[in-house]
């Protein structure tokens, strides 16, 4: 209060560090976590709308924590990603997809995409190097692999962002635009983007088909990706009146929990064995 100050600074600094203290506690176990097998990917399988084949799956890392069980990767990308810890996190999720696709190639699966989320403090000159190794390394086909980038990687450099794109477009690899719509960046530079795929979020998504604006704006990108011709995905389709929606606005691909939700690698592969590859 205002009568006594010296107690609200102390009063602040002791929330200060508390906050502080939580983040550091979290950078150190995530830390651990990666140098001790405690992080896993989880599948999402990815259909197309209208033959309804499995056309591939996104990778989603999940912490395996030993007290706390599985810990949501909203509860510790955020820091990662303030304190570049995302890098090493990426390193890793690139080699474990890989290394999983590699799997499933020499398996004799059909094709199946594997998208990798990329945050933007990972979207570095030194990426697409780093990715033609990798594949050469586990000697996987490119068209197993797909890189989703979200809107703010684009809103810094565009020229060297676009450089970087051109760069993994040549290597065979996919590139999707993640959230699409719910970020800040310019639909002049869209046309520019070496991108094979638009993504819906999943807020736009969850209001189809009651909600008039999130109907308008799927329709929207739909449209715009069309005309682009990208391919346009979905995620977060839970009901059959989203997918009828969606279909119906010419929608390509969808992803959400109508089909499946992200499953550990052993359950991904029980579901191609027993309903999607059949
Ligand atoms: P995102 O890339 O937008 O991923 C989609 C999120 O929606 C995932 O949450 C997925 O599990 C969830 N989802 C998919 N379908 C449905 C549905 O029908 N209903 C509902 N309620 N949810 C659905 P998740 O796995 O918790 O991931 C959250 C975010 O964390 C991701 O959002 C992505 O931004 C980030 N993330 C996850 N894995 C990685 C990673 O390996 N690297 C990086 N950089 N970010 C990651
Ligand atoms: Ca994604
Ligand atoms: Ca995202
Ligand atoms: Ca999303």
């Amino acid at each position: 209060t205002s009568d006594n100050p010296d107690r609200s600074v102390a009063f602040y600094s002791t929330e200060m560090n508390q906050g502080m203290q939580e983040r550091m506690r979290v950078e150190s176990g995530l830390r651990h976590a990666l140098g001790h097998g405690e992080l896993a990917l989880y599948y999402q399988p990815k259909f197309d709308i209208l033959t309804g084949h499995i056309v591939g799956a996104e990778a989603l890392v999940r912490w395996l924590h030993p007290e706390r069980g599985i810990v949501p990767p909203a509860e510790f990308i955020p820091m990662a990603e303030t304190t570049g810890l995302i890098v090493q996190l990426g390193e890793w999720v690139l080699e474990q997809a890989c290394a999983q696709a590699a799997i499933w190639q020499r398996a004799g699966l059909p094709p199946l995409r594997l998208a990798v989320n990329v945050s933007a403090r990972e979207f570095t000159p030194s990426l697409p190097g780093r990715v033609a190794d990798t594949l050469k390394r586990y000697k996987l086909d490119p068209s197993w692999l797909e890189l989703e980038i979200t809107e703010s990687t684009l809103m810094h450099d565009i020229e060297r962002v676009i450089g970087i794109m051109d760069r993994i477009n040549r290597l065979g690899v996919a590139l999707s635009l993640d959230d699409f719509g719910t970020g800040y960046s310019s639909l002049s530079y869209l046309k520019r983007f070496p991108i094979n795929t638009l993504k819906i979020d999943r807020s736009f998504t969850t209001g189809i088909p009651h909600d008039a604006s999130d109907c308008a704006i799927a329709g929207t990108i739909i449209s715009i990706g069309r005309q682009l011709r990208h391919r346009v995905i979905a995620e977060g389709v839970e009901t059959l009146d989203q997918l009828e929606f969606l279909r119906q606005s010419g929608c390509d691909e969808v992803q959400g929990y109508l089909y499946a939700k992200p499953l550990p690698a052993g359950d991904f592969e029980l579901g191609l064995r027993e309903n999607w590859l059949l």
